[in-house]
């Protein structure tokens, strides 16, 4: 099969600089890349124009929503993209991971795009900024889709994965993305790819395929593009130090080498459910993925008295270790990518071997595979005894099946070893000592990007060591690459503008879409509560009667509430506090306020959806009398809710002042409102 490439919203062939593309186990051509002679400039251009219009007319949430229906796609035709990945040399869990972790990380960004991001082109961060001494010139911040392209450089180990986390921050961000798969297993990437293309759900230009050698695309990059990149710490220095990306505003970021340690807690010796989870989660990391994991663990650190028994237990582990061709239900550890990977993890094992002792070798026969035809080798263990002098084990990333045993004395010392990597992913910590595990912890975050407790409380639930996830930050100080990916929201901030902007109350209310404290109230003739959806505009508010508090109010909702705390209940207590007399409830101000603003007739308003921001200010006493500003804050289009009856969510903004005209307390509330009509837009 020769594989096409996407280009220009067109598949494209290659010109015929043809490289084929082996299968890991039987050493067969699976398929031929081919990317000469394709137009790359005009692709780059052609992201930037088409793309990026199309991409950042949609809103943060319908973006969301499009993650969602790529994925749920993908995932009713997951079963080909198995069947291509255990050519890959994959095994099940493995291409489970690669598949539908990507898939999933598309799941989770929805989910929070659904969640917390607006229905809106742009993102008005919270907060405003006061900027003068009266309040009539303020600031925010708005962050909108980086204009340019968006080159995503992936490494051969996770073909779907690798793709989807860069993608799942772009597309969601609004920026279009040139996908470059490594070559090998690029078939992989490209079935992939070629369904997200066919589900026809993305506009115009938002993706792009290079399938294979990158021929001079980066050439093509400019002052507000991005290129991400995952592979080898020296590929992505010399790409860092292109002319085009050094010389110019195109953001880097790179995810490379990384020689990952994991640490036995000096309390978990032999018979402790932690050092059973050690050796097992040891023997995971070496073979899961036969190693070429990022994340994967090439350090084993173990308190010196601890060492022959980790030998043994885990040498024993990894003899249990079904090795051979993935197509066999018992295989757990697959192939290496392809014959020319195998030949470097080889020169490296040769390295490895001049610094340290090799102390195991697995002597696996394969099942259904040879080590002829396919790119398969068995796990290594090396010990280095004297971790602090001699470096190679820490400056050796053998991408394969590889790990290396080293002692040492004190948390102090496991420390100085650790960091001896120069910069990690991922270190991990197994020990039942809070103690311990609180102290290497925090010597180790500034030179790692990740940290994995574990002892017998998560070890049920526990995620792994080598598991990047959706909401937490994946990448690392110093030799890692010092990039950040993923990481929940803050992932996409890698591909947004921020722009600070300054004005009057009404003119940030005008750009921002957001009613801002000081902008004018635009009172309606009917009660905001009887308003549809579309018809509420942000600032339109409503002014409430007054209410003057009474002792009985502040009694009555003690007993109400059973809230009897003594600022409220005992006068005799109050010498020493902040109150002169007993104080009414903020939970009972808020009470009231509600009380004079909500509409009681039956109208649009379908639910209180929920409370944000309450802040009480001063105190109200029996004898002061309260007043409210309703005002309508932000509206979130949220498409059909609630027993399918469509609405949106309205934020309002409460402000209640005192007889002194004091602003006593203010608060956000949410409210679910009805829509005239399904399809609205804001
Ligand atoms: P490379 O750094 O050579 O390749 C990574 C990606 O960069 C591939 O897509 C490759 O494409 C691409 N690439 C290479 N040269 C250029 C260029 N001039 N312009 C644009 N793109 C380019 O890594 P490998 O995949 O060969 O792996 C080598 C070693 O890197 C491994 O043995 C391992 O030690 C380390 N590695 C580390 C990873 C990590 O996440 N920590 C992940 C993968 C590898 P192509 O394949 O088409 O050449």
């Amino acid at each position: 099969m020769r594989l096409s490439n996407y280009i220009c919203g067109n598949w494209v062939l290659g010109k015929g600089d043809e490289i084929p593309v082996l299968d890991s186990v039987t050493g067969q051509v699976v398929a031929i890349s081919d990317t000469s002679g394709l137009d790359l400039g005009l692709a780059t251009d052609y992201a930037r124009t088409v793309g990026y219009k199309n991409l950042s007319a949609l809103t943060f949430y319908d973006r969301g929503q499009l993650l969602k229906k790529i994925a749920l796609y993908l995932l009713e035709r997951k079963q080909k993209y198995y069947e291509l990945s255990y050519r890959t040399g994959a095994t099940k869990v493995d291409s489970w991971v690669d598949i539908e972790g990507g898939f999933g990380t598309f799941f989770t960004y929805s989910g929070l795009a659904k969640r917390m991001l607006p229905n809106t082109t742009f993102w008005v961060e919270t907060g405003v900024e006061k900027l003068s001494a009266e309040g009539s010139h303020l600031g925010l911040h708005i962050l909108t889709p980086s204009e340019g392209v968006s080159v995503q450089i992936n490494a051969y180990n996770f073909p779907v994965w690798g793709m989807m986390e860069k993608l799942s921050t772009s597309l969601l961000a609004g920026v279009p993305s040139i996908v470059k798969p490594a070559t090998p297993g690029c078939y992989l990437t490209h079935a992939v790819f070629q369904d997200i293309i066919g589900s026809g759900l993305l506009p115009e230009g938002a993706l792009q395929l290079v399938c294979g050698d990158p021929g001079n695309l980066l050439e093509y990059v400019q002052d507000g593009d991005s290129v991400l990149f995952t592979g080898s710490a020296s590929t992505g220095r010399k790409l860092k130090s292109m002319p085009q990306i050094a010389g110019s505003t195109v953001r880097f970021n790179m995810e490379a080498d990384s020689l990952n340690c994991s640490i036995l807690g000096p309390d978990a010796k032999v018979g402790t459910p932690e050092f059973d989870l050690f050796i097992r989660e040891v023997r995971n990391e070496i073979t899961t993925k036969a190693g070429q994991k990022c994340t994967a663990i090439r350090r084993i650190l173990v308190p010196e008295d601890q060492v022959e028994a980790v030998q043994k237990a885990l040498s024993s582990a990894l003899d249990q270790v079904p090795i051979g061709n993935p197509l066999n239900k018992q295989t757990r550890m697959g192939a290496i990518a392809g014959k020319e990977q195998l030949d470097t993890l080889k020169e490296k094992i040769q390295l490895l071997a001049g610094g340290s002792e090799l102390i195991y070798e697995g002597k696996h026969q394969l099942i259904d595979a040879d080590f002829t035809n396919g790119s398969f080798i068995t796990p290594r263990l090396f010990f280095n005894p004297r971790p602090l002098e001699s470096d190679i084990s820490h400056e050796t990333e053998a991408f394969g099946p590889v790990a290396t045993i080293m002692p040492y004395t004190d948390a102090e010392q496991a420390v100085s070893i650790a960091r001896k990597g120069k910069g990690s992913l991922v270190a991990s910590v197994v020990s039942n000592n809070t103690a311990f595990a609180s102290e290497v912890a925090w010597r180790l975050a500034t030179t790692h990007g990740r940290i994995y407790i574990l002892n017998r409380d998560n070890a049920q639930e526990g995620t792994g060591h080598g598991s990047p996830l959706p909401t937490m930050m994946h990448g690392g100080p110093g030799r890692a690459g010092g990039g950040e990916e993923l990481g929940g929201l803050k992932g996409l901030h890698f591909f947004l503008q921020k722009t600070a902007v300054q004005g009057s109350p009404d003119m940030l209310r005008a750009v921002s879409k957001i009613h801002i404290p000081g902008a004018q109230y635009r009172f309606t003739q009917v009660h905001p509560f009887q308003l549809h959806f579309e018809e509420i505009q942000v600032g339109d508010s409503l002014q409430t009667a007054n209410r003057t508090i009474t002792e009985a109010d502040i009694v009555n909702f003690s007993n109400v509430s059973w809230d009897h705390f003594y600022a409220h209940t005992d006068s005799t207590s109050l010498t020493g506090t902040i109150f002169d007399r007993v104080v009414a409830h903020g939970y009972f101000l808020l009470s009231a306020a509600a009380g004079l603003f909500v509409s009681g007739k039956k109208g649009p308003v379908i639910a209180n959806y929920g409370l944000e921001d309450a802040s009480f200010f001063k105190p109200v006493y029996a004898g002061d009398t309260i007043g409210v500003f309703l005002t309508a804050k932000e509206k979130i289009n949220r498409g059909v809710k609630g027993r399918n009856i469509p609405s949106g969510v309205v934020k309002w903004l409460v402000e209640v002042y005192n007889q002194r005209n004091e602003l006593v307390c203010v608060a956000t509330i949410l409210t679910l409102v009805a829509k005239k009509s399904p399809f609205i837009a804001l």
